[in-house]
C-alpha cells in the first residue's frame, strides 16, 4: 500500500480522542529532525491528545502528560521529542532564560502548544496544526506548512 501524503491526513474530523491519537500516530511517520510543529486551538481541543498519538507512533510506552505546568516535557524515542506548552508562560524572556533557543536544532523535534505566545522567537519554517471544536466530541484538524 502506498503511504498517503501528509495533507491527505488532515481537514478531517475526529469523533473521539482515540481518532485524534490515531491521526497523531500517522503524523509521526512524516516528521523529521529539526521540525517545529505548532498546535493551535482552544483548551480541550485535542492538542495534547494528538501529541500522545505521535509518541505512541514512535513506540514510546511510558506515560505522556500535558506540559501545561511543567512547560517542557522531553521524550527520548528514535527522535528527541520536545513538547512545550506556552499557555501559562507568555513572557518571552522567561523562555529565552530557560534556553528555549537551544532546542531549535536538528537534534530535536518540537511540538508547541500556544505557540502564538512565543511567535517572535520561533523560526519561520514551522509546521502548523489547527484544532477546532465542532461539537462535544468532534474536532476538525487542519495542517499547513
Ligand atoms: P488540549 O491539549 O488542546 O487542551 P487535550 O488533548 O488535553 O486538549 O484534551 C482534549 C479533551 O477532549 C480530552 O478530555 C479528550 O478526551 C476530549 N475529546 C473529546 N473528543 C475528542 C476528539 N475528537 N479528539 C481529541 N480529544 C477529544
Ligand atoms: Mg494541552
Amino acid at each position: 500500500m502506498k503511504l498517503k501524503k501528509i495533507n491527505d491526513l488532515f481537514n478531517a474530523t475526529t469523533t473521539n480522542h482515540l481518532e485524534t491519537q490515531e491521526l497523531g500516530i500517522k503524523f509521526s511517520k512524516f516528521i523529521k529532525n529539526g521540525d517545529i510543529v505548532t498546535l493551535n486551538g482552544d483548551l480541550g481541543s485535542g492538542k495534547t491528545t494528538f501529541v500522545k498519538g505521535v509518541l505512541m507512533g514512535l513506540g514510546y510506552e511510558s506515560e505522556v502528560t500535558s506540559p501545561t505546568y511543567t512547560l517542557i516535557n522531553e521524550y527520548r524515542t528514535k527522535y528527541n521529542i520536545i513538547h512545550l506548552d506556552c499557555y501559562r508562560e507568555k513572557d518571552i524572556n522567561r523562555w529565552l532564560n530557560i534556553g528555549l533557543i537551544d532546542y531549535f536544532n536538528n537534534q530535536n523535534i518540537l511540538f508547541i502548544e500556544w505557540a502564538e505566545n512565543i511567535k517572535n522567537i520561533l523560526p519561520n519554517k514551522t509546521k502548523n496544526l489547527f484544532f477546532e471544536v465542532i461539537k462535544s466530541n468532534q474536532r476538525l484538524i487542519k495542517y499547513y506548512e
